[in-house]
């Protein structure tokens, strides 16, 4: 490739996603990705880079699958493209659709395909509304989710979404939806018994639904570890709290597992590890691997029989619902992971190992806390060793500041606020998984003067 010349390219005709167009334009376009292998991507520059993001949270199985490409040949040449909307379907649509019913489990039998996890979320709100429609409780409408939670770019996905920062854009929220507290110990409950804390963040929603009457609440809606929220894993008995909350009001629970279903956690989903029961399940990334968009959002049984007793139409859907050449690298890549035992992995061996090396981190001077669940993690940067104190004028930088070092050391992490964030491939190596957490520490260190300065 000429790497100049697509830089220019895209300096000149390219807006990138969630970008600064200037600051992109100032340092003379993005970072043009050529190839990947592994869990290790490669630059135009002949720079290997290891993805500690999984590319965008997603390629559970790594990069350089033949047996995906092979799958996507083979659907292509057989039927590339057929719709969801005459009475008509697809083989492998059908197969998956029932192969995620399996892996759901329980209630969670029917399938609803999208090609994106935000589109997935306007499924999820449109459905919902739907529901209580055919029910005969129009009034209920409402959706509780949380501050700085992330369900996608779209209207209702942004609206959904508690990150203030997306609102203004487009004059969002959409009426209808209240945000409350989210269960992020370190920053909201630093100095509180981890149960209690949990205990407090969930009333809240109690307490919210009391207000906003419990006649007029539809869903509460929740990722079950905040990704783009900065890796916000719940403290000890909060789902469990918040199931018992929708239950009491009669309120459905939508778990939104975009990020967390397909091992992440060590589980195919992770309402799994957290033992609860929604009644609607967004998911995407992981499910092809990223390989192509799809994304799905599983509805358990009891809705579906008040869709079907309504005999009405859902006038809801996608050109590419059920995309079938996506539909078969998804079944392909949900094989691999179940040939692999990548969620027994994840759980028993790469998720420990990484929480261990975590700790080596520990004894950092700028580092408060790490965390993971599986193979998702966080390490907090503060400017005061023992506390969550950040450094005064660059609050909400560190991430950023210590992500660009991560990067020009061979790393790709995410920067969120004052965090780095990690979300490797499931198959990350140990040796991987040691030089992701020695780059993070020798970044800290390069890091430090720019931060106190
Ligand atoms: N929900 C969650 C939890 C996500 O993390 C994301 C994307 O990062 C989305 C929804 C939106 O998915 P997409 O970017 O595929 O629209």
């Amino acid at each position: 490739y000429n790497i100049p010349e697509l830089r220019r390219l895209d300096v000149e005709h390219h807006l990138p996603a969630q970008a600064n167009y200037a600051e992109l334009q100032r340092i003379g376009g993005s970072r043009i990705i050529t190839r990947a292998e592994g869990s290790t991507i490669y630059d135009g520059e002949g720079n290997a880079i290891l993805d500690g993001m999984a590319g965008l949270w997603c390629v559970n199985v790594g990069y350089g699958r033949e047996e995906l490409v092979r799958a996507a040949a083979e659907q292509m040449q057989e039927l590339p493209f057929y719709n969801t909307f005459f009475k008509t379907a697809t083989p492998p649509t059908v197969m998956l659709a029932a192969k995620l019913a399996e892996k759901l489990g329980g209630k969670l039998q029917h399938v609803f395909f999208n090609a994106s996890g935000s589109e997935a979320n306007d499924t999820v709100m449109r459905l919902v509304r739907y529901y209580w429609s055919l029910k005969g409780e129009p009034k209920r409408t409402v959706f509780i989710s949380r501050r700085n939670a992330y369900h996608g770019s779209t209207m209702a996905g942004a609206s959904l979404g508690g990150m203030a920062h997306m609102h203004p854009i487009g004059g969002l929220p959409i009426p209808g939806i209240e945000h409350v507290a989210q269960p992020y110990k370190f920053n909201e409950g630093f100095n509180e018994d981890e149960e209690a804390f949990g205990a407090r963040v969930a009333q809240e929603i109690e307490d919210r639904i009391i207000k906003v009457g419990p006649e007029n609440v539809a869903a509460f809606i929740g990722e079950v570890v905040q990704g783009a929220g900065g890796v916000i894993i719940p403290p000890k008995g909060y789902w469990k709290r918040v199931e018992a909350i929708c239950e009491k009001y009669g309120i459905l629970l939508v778990v939104d597992e975009v990020i967390t279903g397909f091992g992440r956690l060590g589980e195919w989903f992770g309402f799994q590890h957290f033992g609860v029961t929604p009644d609607l399940v967004p998911m995407a990334k992981g499910l092809s691997s990223g390989y192509l968009p799809i994304s799905a959002v599983g509805v358990s049984s009891d809705i579906v029989k008040v869709l079907r007793d309504g005999n009405g139409e859902f006038a809801h859907g996608y050109t590419y619902s059920g995309h079938p050449v996506a539909a078969a690298v998804a079944l392909k890549n949900i094989e691999i992971i179940e040939r692999e035992g990548l969620v027994e992995r994840v759980k028993n061996d790469a998720g420990p190992y990484f929480a261990e090396a975590l700790k080596r981190l520990e004894g950092d001077p700028l580092v408060g806390e790490v965390r993971s669940l599986g193979l998702i993690g966080a390490v907090e940067i503060v400017a005061k060793k023992g506390t969550n104190e950040r450094f005064t004028g660059k609050e909400g930088k560190a991430g950023p500041i210590v992500r660009d070092t991560c990067i020009k050391n061979g790393l790709m992490v995410r920067g969120i606020r004052d965090s780095v964030v990690m979300c490797p491939p499931l198959i990350i190596t140990h040796a991987e998984i040691d030089r992701m957490i020695d780059i993070i520490g020798r970044s800290l260190r390069e890091a430090e003067p720019a931060l106190r300065a």
